[in-house]
C-alpha cells in the first residue's frame, strides 16, 4: 500500500479535468459551471421479497443538461455509491461531447449483487426503480434516457421500458425512454455488441497512424499483439473476441473475479467465456494457468492491457509495475488520477475511456434516433441501392461480351456488392466512423500543442471546449 492517499473516482475525474483547463482558456465561472455535477437523486425505497420487505438504495447523478436529453447507463453493483456515479455522469458529459451525441450526462446505479436475486426477484426491484426515476423525469425520452451498464442488460432496459410505457400509456415516443433495449422490444442490431466493438475500432484506428504507434515502442498492426483483458463481461467479451477472432491479435490473459487465466500461446476467448457463463468463474478453466490473484495479470508482460471490469484497478498500489506499453481503458475509470501521472512519467500510452468505451453511447444514440424515427435503418433505401448495384453488374456483363479480352466478375464480389446494407451493417458504419473521427480530433490536440502531453488531456480538450461552446451558445 502506498502512504499517498488514492483520491476517490470524482475527485480523480475532476483533477484530470483540472489538468485539461489549466491549459485552456475559459472565463472561470463558466470553468465551474462545466465541471460540477448539477444534481443527484437519491431513492431508498422498499421492495416485499421473500416474505419480507427489503430496502434498496438508487441514485441517478445528471451531470451537465447542456443538452437534452441526458445520457447514462445504470448500474447494479454493491459498490454503487453517490461519488461513483457523479464521476460516472461527468465522464458522459465528456464521452458525448467528444463523439458528437447530442447529449448531456448522466449515470444512474442500484446498490445490489444482482447474482443474490433470481429473475422474477430483480424484475419487481428494477420495476421498482424505474418507477421512483420515471415519475420524477429521470426516465424520460427527452429528458434522461438511461442504457446498460455494469450489472445491467437487454433485460433489465425491457423491464424499464416497459414501466415507462405503463406509467405514459399516450406517449408515442416510450421507447425511446431507455437504450440497450432488445431486438424485439425496440432496441437496434449491434447494440449489445458495441461498446467492444467500439474498443475494438479505436485500436484500429490507433494502429493506422504509425507515429503514435511509435510512441509505444511497438511496430506494425494489431496482427500478433499480445493482449491481456480484465472483465469478460459484455464489453470485454466482445473486444477480445473480435480483436482475436478479426484482428489476429493474440488473447494471453484473461481477468475476472476468481482469478486470472494465463496462456502465452493464446486463449479461445469464445470457449473461456462459455466456462465463464456455465460455472460463473474462470476456476478450473483446462487449457490455462490459473492465478489465484487475479490482478497480478495486470503488471505481466504485453503488448495491450485492456481493463474492461471496473475503476480504480491500476492504482498508486500497482502502476509502477504495470508493464503494458498501450493502454485502452475500456471500463470507465481503471486508472486513478495518481496512477495516470506514474504511466505518463513512464511513456505508457494511454486511450482514455471517454473516448475508448464511447462505443455504447454512439450506439445508443442510434437507437433513440430510431425509437423517434420509428422505423429501421435501411428499410427505405437497401433494395434500392440492391438495384442500382444490380443494374452497374448487369451493364458491366454485358460490356464483357463485347471486350477484346472478355472477362468475369467473380461470385465473390458480386455477392459483396450487390448487398444493399441492412441495420447491423448501417450501425457498424457508423459507429466505425465516429470513432475514426473522435480519434483524429484528440490526436490533432496532442500533435499540435506542446503543452498537451497525452491523449487523455487531448480529449478533453476537444470536449471541454464543445460543452462549453453549447454554454456559451445559450448565453450562459
Ligand atoms: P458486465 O457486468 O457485463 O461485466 C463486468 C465483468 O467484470 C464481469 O464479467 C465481472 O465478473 C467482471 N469483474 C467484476 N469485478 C471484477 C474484478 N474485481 N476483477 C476482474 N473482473 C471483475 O459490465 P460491462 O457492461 O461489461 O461494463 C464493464 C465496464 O465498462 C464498466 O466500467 C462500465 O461502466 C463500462 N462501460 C460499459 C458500457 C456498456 O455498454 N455495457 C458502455 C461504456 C462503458
Amino acid at each position: 500500500m502506498s502512504a499517498i492517499k488514492e483520491p476517490s473516482f470524482r475527485e480523480s475525474v475532476d483533477l484530470m479535468f483540472n489538468r485539461a483547463v489549466a491549459l485552456m482558456d475559459l472565463p472561470p465561472g463558466l470553468e465551474e459551471k462545466i465541471r460540477v455535477c448539477n444534481a443527484t437523486y437519491t431513492v431508498r425505497f422498499g421492495v416485499r421479497l421473500r416474505g419480507q420487505i427489503q430496502t434498496f438504495t438508487g441514485y441517478r447523478s445528471v451531470h451537465s443538461e447542456h443538452m437534452e436529453p441526458v445520457k447514462g447507463g445504470i448500474r447494479f453493483a454493491m459498490g454503487v455509491n453517490q461519488d461513483e456515479v457523479e464521476a460516472l455522469a461527468a465522464l458522459m458529459t465528456y464521452k458525448c461531447a467528444l463523439v458528437e451525441a447530442p447529449f448531456g450526462g448522466s449515470k444512474g446505479g442500484l446498490r445490489i449483487d444482482p447474482r443474490e436475486y433470481d429473475e422474477h426477484e430483480l424484475e419487481l426491484i428494477t420495476r421498482r426503480f424505474a418507477y421512483e426515476l420515471a415519475k420524477r423525469d429521470l426516465i424520460h425520452p427527452s429528458q434522461n434516457v438511461p442504457a446498460p451498464d455494469m450489472g445491467t442488460g437487454e433485460r433489465e432496459m425491457a423491464w424499464i421500458a416497459d414501466q415507462y410505457a405503463r406509467m405514459n400509456t399516450t406517449d408515442i415516443n416510450a421507447r425511446a425512454c431507455v437504450t440497450g433495449k432488445p431486438l424485439n422490444a425496440g432496441g437496434i442490431s449491434g447494440r449489445v455488441e458495441a461498446t467492444g466493438r467500439g474498443v475494438q475500432y479505436a485500436l484500429q484506428e490507433f494502429f493506422r497512424h504509425p507515429e503514435d504507434v511509435a510512441k509505444t515502442g511497438l511496430t506494425g498492426t494489431l496482427d500478433g499483439k499480445r493482449v491481456i483483458v480484465q472483465g469478460l463481461g459484455n464489453v470485454g467479451y466482445h473486444a477480445a473476441k473480435f480483436l482475436s477472432d478479426e484482428d489476429g491479435a493474440s488473447i494471453v490473459g484473461i481477468i475476472e473475479r476468481d482469478g486470472a487465466l494465463f496462456n502465452p500461446a493464446g486463449l479461445d476467448v469464445d470457449a473461456v467465456y462459455q466456462w465463464l457463463v456455465k460455472h460463473g468463474g474462470v476456476t478450473g478453466y483446462p487449457d490455462a494457468t490459473h492465478l489465484p490473484e487475479g490482478a497480478v495479470l495486470l503488471e505481466e508482460e504485453c503488448d495491450i492491457l485492456i481493463p474492461a471490469a471496473l475503476e480504480g484497478v491500476i492504482n498508486l498500489g500497482n502502476a509502477k509495475r504495470i508493464q503494458a506499453p498501450l493502454i485502452i481503458e475500456a471500463a470507465n475509470g481503471p486508472i486513478t488520477a495518481g496512477a495516470d501521472d506514474i504511466l505518463r512519467q513512464k511513456g505508457t500510452v494511454i486511450i482514455p475511456d471517454m473516448y475508448a468505451n464511447a462505443g455504447g453511447v454512439t450506439v445508443s444514440y442510434f437507437e433513440w434516433v430510431k425509437n423517434l424515427s420509428h422505423i429501421r435503418f435501411g428499410r427505405m433505401q437497401r433494395r434500392q441501392e440492391e438495384a442500382r448495384h444490380q443494374l452497374v453488374v448487369d451493364e458491366l456483363e454485358k460490356l464483357s461480351k463485347a471486350a477484346a479480352i472478355p472477362y468475369t466478375l467473380s461470385p465473390e464480389f458480386k455477392l459483396k456488392y450487390l448487398r444493399g446494407a441492412g441495420e447491423l451493417e448501417l450501425v457498424r458504419s457508423g459507429l466505425d466512423d465516429t470513432m475514426r473521427i473522435a480519434y483524429q480530433s484528440m490526436r490533432e490536440v496532442w500533435h499540435t500543442r506542446a503543452d498537451v502531453e497525452d491523449l487523455r488531456t487531448a480529449a478533453y480538450l476537444v470536449s471541454i471546449n464543445k460543452v462549453a461552446a453549447s454554454y456559451r451558445a445559450k448565453g450562459l
